[in-house]
């Protein structure tokens, strides 16, 4: 038996005991005494605990006694690397991606079950946060049953499980699903990113409207073998009808007055394509091409399928305009020299003779 006595930091003694090694226990024992005894110490961890639930306002745990004494640690522990991931997170998300994590936190801030905390205290945070979306998610919204109707279209050949929820908040588009690599592997393929929390889509002037690419993107989850609930009923009729504008990924842009640059999203052949064109040069990931070769530049985008912006529009409009308006004038014929009119300097040396 190997019982030792400790002369905490509080001042308090105790018995331990310890197996191992000697110099195991020694280091051991020196580590005890440097900290308070273990009566001290739970009362400190439960005074932190309080403030800690005071300050958020957090509801009194229920449960036994050891299990609310134990859940209330959890709770802070957990509460604690949440607010510290969205604090780090909170400037990649959408406002989508904000307001559903203050709703999140404000749900895990409510939850005052002891066993709701002991059971999910091996879960990761973002596991956590993200669950507690979840779960909000498959709640009804508050007296609104009626108002909020999903547009759900399931795919001919249904091969996933559940839904995937489709939600537009001004230029971003949120996708949310459970992990599936599937799933992942679509959402990146129409260049949507993870910001911690879910897919996301950012849409702009460049890429086309936000409604025809969310309607493009749950098209190919439906093809897929996705269910699809759409945010209202115009985007989902796009999707089924096929009737949505694709995004571009391929552009012509204006450079300045006299040039367009011709700019593309990972696709080694579209350089060899512009490259090709009259007066094309390689710039920093871009061709750039006088827009006085406007012909072949809309041939070139017509037949690759490339977005004219309006400012690119209006430079080959107006080289168009320039080329087509240089003058014709009237030439006049080059007259043909006649022989007589011309002094023959070999005669006139003759002549001299
Ligand atoms: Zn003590």
């Amino acid at each position: 038996m190997a019982k030792y006595t400790i002369k905490y930091a509080c001042g308090h003694e105790g018995t331990v005991e310890l197996f191992g090694k000697s110099k195991t226990r020694e280091y051991e024992i020196k580590r005890l005494e440097k900290g308070d005894c273990p009566e001290c110490e739970a009362r400190l961890t439960a005074k932190e605990n309080d403030a800690f639930a005071e300050e958020r306002g957090l509801p009194e745990l229920v449960g036994t006694e050891r299990q609310v004494q134990w859940a209330n640690t959890l709770r802070r522990t957990k509460l604690d690397a949440c607010e510290y991931f969205i604090e780090n997170n909170i400037m990649n998300m959408t406002d989508i991606g904000k307001d559903s994590i203050g709703k999140a936190m404000n749900w895990l801030y409510g939850q005052n079950k002891a066993s709701f905390w002991i059971e999910n205290r091996y879960e990761s945070t973002d596991t956590t946060i993200h669950n507690a979306i979840k779960e909000l998610e498959f709640m009804p919204p508050e007296g609104s049953m009626k108002d909020e109707k999903e547009f759900l279209v399931a795919p001919e050949d249904p091969k996933k499980e559940g839904v995937v929820r489709i939600l537009i908040k001004g230029d971003y588009i949120s996708f949310i699903y459970e992990k599936d690599s599937d799933f992942r592997t679509i959402v990146k393929k129409h260049y949507c990113k993870w910001n911690g929390m879910e897919w996301v889509k950012e849409t702009t002037a460049l890429t086309g409207m936000t409604d025809d690419i969310a309607a493009e993107i749950g098209r190919d989850l439906l093809d897929n073998g996705f269910r699809v609930a759409f945010p209202d009923k115009d985007v989902m009729d796009m999707s089924v009808n096929a009737t949505f504008e694709k995004e571009h990924t391929k552009w012509i842009l204006r450079e300045d007055d006299k040039k367009i640059k011709i700019k593309w999203r990972n696709d080694l052949n579209c350089y060899y394509d512009a490259i090709a064109l009259r007066g094309a040069k390689y710039r920093s990931g871009c061709v750039l091409v006088p827009a006085e070769y406007y012909r072949s530049i809309e041939d070139f985008a017509a037949e690759y399928d490339y977005y004219i912006s309006p400012k690119a529009r209006k430079v080959l409009d107006d080289a168009k305009a320039k080329i087509e308006g240089i003058p014709v004038p009237e030439f006049a014929d080059i007259p043909e020299h006649k022989r007589e009119d011309v002094p023959d300097p070999l005669a006139e040396l003759m002549d001299e003779d």
